[in-house]
């Protein structure tokens, strides 16, 4: 499921290709993905421009001239296409919105969503979010005092959206390798140390995926060479059995609360 860097990355490639344009067309394929039906969506959203897009954890806002938001979040197995009819993947598309010529297409979305919605009901739905962890209002100290309050395993702890949003799977296993300190361990075994490298390692790693594209499997665009450089970056997320660039150690999955959850197991503590 994509997470913060991946989101980020989407929302800065879609700010850069159509925010300012008008939505041309709307093709609606499967009306579980949206919230209303279908006529009223396309009514309040087509010739709507898109002022901009904003991010809050794992989901998109996409904020129309009129004052309504489409609220995204693409789940599990979810991506975006922009390109044309010729580009766009061989894949059952969901939605379609279009720019002239040029398409959005979202795919994927079978627990994904793109739900129509006021600026109030877009607060209410989101207002459960913990704080944003590139935030810089979102202090060492600000972290120490939420990670007091919380018990139980550190893995559990980092995908819960209400305590950081944005964190998932992937990310909480590679934050938990730059810290050196084992996913499965219990918050009230973690000294004070290794609560400020954890806070340490949260934003190195998560501006790092930002900085490489996130791990998106498809690309973005026709010739887009950017979108999912992380994957080669991950050092223990999805590589069971392989070696830890760190000490040369096997690579170990263990199952948290039915997540899989990668570490090494020599060189985490
Ligand atoms: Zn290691």
């Amino acid at each position: 499921m994509p997470e913060l860097p991946e989101m980020e990355h989407y929302k800065m490639l879609l700010n850069e290709k159509i925010a300012g344009k008008p939505v041309t067309d709307i093709q609606i394929n499967r009306e579980k993905s949206i919230n209303v039906n279908p006529e009223l969506f396309t009514n309040t959203v087509r010739n709507q421009r898109i002022m901009q897009i904003n991010r809050r954890g794992k989901h998109l806002l996409f904020e129309l001239q009129n004052g309504q938001t489409l609220l995204l979040h693409l789940m599990l197995g979810g991506f975006m296409f922009f390109g044309n009819e010729a580009e766009k993947p061989k894949r059952t598309i969901q939605v379609r919105l279009s720019f002239g010529d040029h398409h959005l297409y979202f795919i994927g979305l079978r627990l994904g969503y793109l739900h129509l919605l006021s600026t109030n009901e877009v607060k209410e739905r989101l207002e459960h979010l913990g704080p944003e962890p590139l935030q810089a209002d979102f202090t060492e100290n600000g972290f120490l005092k939420l990670l007091n309050k919380k018990h139980g395993r550190l893995k559990t702890t980092f995908i819960d959206q209400d305590f950081i949003a944005g964190i998932g799977n992937c990310y909480s296993a590679e934050i938990c390798y730059h810290a050196k300190i084992f996913p499965t361990k219990d918050i009230d075994d973690l000294n004070e140390r290794y609560r400020r490298t954890l806070y340490h390692s949260m934003k190195v790693v998560l501006q790092e995926g930002i900085q490489f594209g996130g791990y998106m499997e498809s690309p973005f665009f026709k010739g887009d060479q950017k979108t999912g450089n992380y994957r080669e970056l991950c050092q223990v997320y999805d590589r069971e059995g392989e070696l830890c660039n760190r000490c040369g150690a096997t690579i170990v999955m263990e199952e948290v609360s039915s997540r899989k959850t990668y570490y090494c197991p020599n060189c985490q503590q």
